[in-house]
Order: structure tokens, then sequence, then C-alpha cells
């Protein structure tokens, strides 16, 4: 098929649009490590789960036999308001790079709240409502988990109730009053609200705070309070689950064309994007019917896959949830302030640190100023000006490309663009004024914080 005949964005129509989402792990032959019981060390149950976690979202996230899960025709009708999401033949990128490599890239952007998660925020929100709760508890690193589930609160008329991690809560003021416009309340993390904060604030007074100790006051909060839950924004399968949505529309408005693609790329902070753009063409490959290779990026500054270890470990730094096998820098590992706050995460996945222990999925990382040099590279060529975080798969698209174009190849690439940048200006202005700092840990401090893995 000729190129010419390929618009610039490949559209769904409305019946077009994905019905179910897709499970991954049933077409998994080795299954991701159960989640342990961090008090009796057995592999979690449903009662384990449920004082914590929404009835049905539990279901899910023990549920890795289920191939296609009803979307419920609330949710769809949600969908409808923003997506499809675009996929963007990206042209003008390929014509400035000179490569006969022809790249792809799934634009979840285009909502207010500015990325992908308001794919997964939207259904927990709906699952809590139709459980009758009264609200949910959640973390936020950069903000843009808060914002998703605070628009899917509102809209759901739940109340919700967010922890931000308090260098984000100071850098990005603006990002704290969208979610108060949707009406949650915002505390930066960690606070002397809950007792694990104020446990970490005695012992480190200084904190910059970190994702994993946000969500212990979450987790805190939500257990001690009548009629709430807690809810994530990645990391869980359930997730994972949710946003196959993105996949399941790339591969479909793909299909219509005949598109195949060679290399799919997504920057990874829990994995959720990844692993929802990736997971009906990893279910292609698990099955045996097709080949791709898959790619994870992650910052230099917090390389879970990269330099982690596969172990389980707790998934927050106050070690009140339940531990997950999983690539892990350790739940001690305080990350530098990288600008790319949604990736800035000790762990991964269960499911992809799987798919990628089996070799079934590969993983680079990259310093931040040549990842911000990739996205003033694409802002100035293809218009979008993109998260820091969505950025890393830019940077690793453009390299692949220019690796295509010194070999000849017409590789054809996919990536998952997460989002924009409108509050990460502050992060822009360090590069522009040539002020960003590029911070990789030693062996040493990741070998303090393995130190401290959960012995079993
Ligand atoms: C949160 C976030 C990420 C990283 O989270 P994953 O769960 O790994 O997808 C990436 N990009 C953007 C824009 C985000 O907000």
């Amino acid at each position: 098929m000729s190129t010419e005949k390929i618009p610039y964005k490949i559209y769904l129509s409305e019946e077009e649009l994905p019905k179910q989402w897709y499970n991954v792990r049933a077409d998994m032959k080795k299954k991701p490590a159960p989640m342990l019981n961090p008090g009796t060390g057995k592999p979690v149950t449903f009662d384990d789960l449920t004082p914590v976690f929404c009835d049905e979202l539990v279901k899910q996230e023990l549920d890795e036999t289920t191939p296609y899960i009803d979307i419920p025709d609330e949710i769809l009708t949600f969908y409808k308001m923003y997506r499809p999401s675009s996929l963007v033949r990206a042209y003008c990128l390929e014509k400035a790079l000179g490569t006969p490599a022809k790249i792809y890239y799934k634009f979840e952007g285009n909502n207010t709240s500015g990325s992908h998660k308001l794919n997964s925020a939207i259904a927990q929100a709906y699952y809590a409502k139709k459980q009758g709760l009264k609200g949910v508890t959640t973390e936020t690193g950069a903000g843009q988990w808060g914002t998703a589930l605070s628009m899917a609160c509102s809209y759901f008329g739940l109340d919700c109730r967010v922890y931000m991690v308090k260098v984000s809560y100071e850098q990005k003021p603006f990002r704290r009053e969208v979610m108060r416009t949707y009406g949650a309340s915002v505390t930066p993390s960690p606070s002397n609200t809950t007792e694990v904060g104020r446990k970490i604030l005695a012992e480190f007074p200084d904190t910059n705070g970190s994702l994993g100790c946000a969500i212990s006051e979450a987790v805190e909060a939500a257990v001690s309070t009548e009629g709430y839950r807690y809810v994530l924004g990645s990391v869980l399968s359930q997730v994972l689950l949710h946003q196959s949505v993105i996949g399941l529309e790339s591969k479909a408005a793909m299909d219509k064309y005949g598109i195949k693609p060679d290399v799919i790329i997504g920057c990874a902070g829990g994995g959720s994007n990844l692993g929802g753009l990736i997971s009906p063409f990893m279910g292609e490959k698990l099955r045996g019917e097709a080949d791709y290779r898959i790619v994870a990026v992650e910052p230099a500054s917090c390389p879970s896959f990269t330099r982690g270890k596969y172990a389980y470990d707790f998934c927050d730094t106050g070690k009140v949830c339940p531990l997950q096998k999983m690539y892990t820098l350790g739940s001690s590992f305080m990350p530098s302030p990288n600008h790319a706050g949604g990736l800035r995460y000790h762990g991964m996945s269960g499911i992809l640190s799987e798919l990628y222990d089996q070799g079934l999925m590969e993983a680079i990382s990259y310093e931040q100023t040549q990842v911000f040099e990739a996205a003033q590279q694409f802002a100035r060529v293809e218009g979008i000006l993109p998260a820091p975080e969505s950025s890393h798969a830019i940077k690793a698209a453009i390299d692949e490309a220019v690796r295509c174009r010194e070999t000849g190849e017409e590789k054809t690439i996919l990536f998952g663009l997460t989002g924009t940048g409108y509050f990460d200006m502050y992060a822009y202005a360090a590069y522009n004024d040539g002020t960003m700092t590029d911070y990789i840990p030693t062996d040493e401090e990741i070998a303090q914080s393995f130190a401290e893995l959960p012995k079993l």
C-alpha cells in the first residue's frame, strides 16, 4: 500500500470504538506472580483487598483468565466525549529527520486532564459509585492522575481526596487548582494528617516526598474513613486492563490500513500507558500470531527495569500495601527530583515485569536533558507540546528513526504520546535556560534500597 493513502490522522467511528477491554494475562502462559499479603506471606484474597479497593476492581485485579471484559455503558458514554484519541502519522517529524521509517503516535493528551490517566480514572470512579461509596482517596505525583480522578469523580458525584507529592504540590500550583476546581481536596505529602506521614516526616523532615510515600498516606486515609476506598492510577493490573483501550484503538486504526508496527515504544513509570498500548499486540505475540519489538523507556534517574531487581517489594514507602513481584529499586528508593514526575516510581507493573523477565520486551533509559532535546525537536515540527514523561518515548522513537536513516530500513514505529506538558513549563524553562542537570543514582545508592527489600 502506498504511503500517500495514509492520512495524517486515522479516525475511528463511534461504532468502531472498542466495547471491551483486553486482559493480556489471559494469554500469558506464565502469569505474573500473585500479590502477597504482607502479614501472612500468602497470596492476597478478595477479602484481603476489599477493605482498601472497590469490590469490582478487586475482581478485575485477581482475574487472570478472562480475556475480554465488557466496558459498562456509562463508561463508554464518557469515553465518547474524548475518544477515540488521534493516531497520527508523524509525516513532519519523518521529513525533519530524513528517515525512511514510518512513525505513528497515539496521542492521549486531548482531554482536559492532559493525559491517558482519564481512561482508568473514569472506570475506577464508576465502580466506586456503583458500590455506593461516598468517595475515594489517592496519591498523585506530577498531578496528572489526581486531575484525571477529580474530573471523573465530579462526573459521578463522588468526593475525591488527593495526596500530592510535596515537590509537585509546590512546583505545580496550577495543577492543584485544576483539581480543586473539579471539587477535589489536595494535601501535600508527606503530611501530618496521617500516622504514616507523621512517621516519614519525623525520619526525613526535608523530604520532597515520593509517590510511594503519598500512596501510604492515601491508603491509610481510605481504610480509616467510612465509605471510602483507595484508587491507584498505575502499576495495578486493573489499570493496565482499562488502559488497553489505547492499544485496541491503535490496532483497529492500523488494521484499517493494513499497517503493522515493527517497533512499539512507550514511556514507563508504573507501566499503565505502555501496558495498555502494547496489550493487543502482545496478545498476538503471546499466541504466536505476530511478532513485535516492544520497548519501555524510563528515566536514568529512576531506572526500575534497567537497574532494578525482579523481587517481591512493597508498592509504597510506608509498607502498608500488599507485596508485589516486580522490577524495583526498593520501596525506600528516593528518586532525585527529575522533571518527569510521572516516571518517578520505584517499582513497575507486575504484568510488564513478568513480560520483561520472559524476554518479550526490552527497556532503555535516558537522561532528562536528552529527553527535553527530543521534546523540543518534536514540538517544533509536530506542534504538540509534549509532557516530559511522554518525551521519553519521543526520544526513543527519534533514535530508532535515525538508525533507520543510517541503515535504510523502512521500519514502522508506533509510540505512545501520553500527554501534554502545559504544567511543566518550569522544566521547559530550565531546559531553555541551559540550567537543567542530569542525575543518575550511584550503584551504592541503589544497593542501599535493595538492602531493605523484604526478606521472604
Ligand atoms: C503518569 C504518566 C505517565 C507514566 O505512567 P504509566 O503508568 O507508566 O503510564 C506517562 N505519561 C504521562 C503524561 C503521565 O501522566
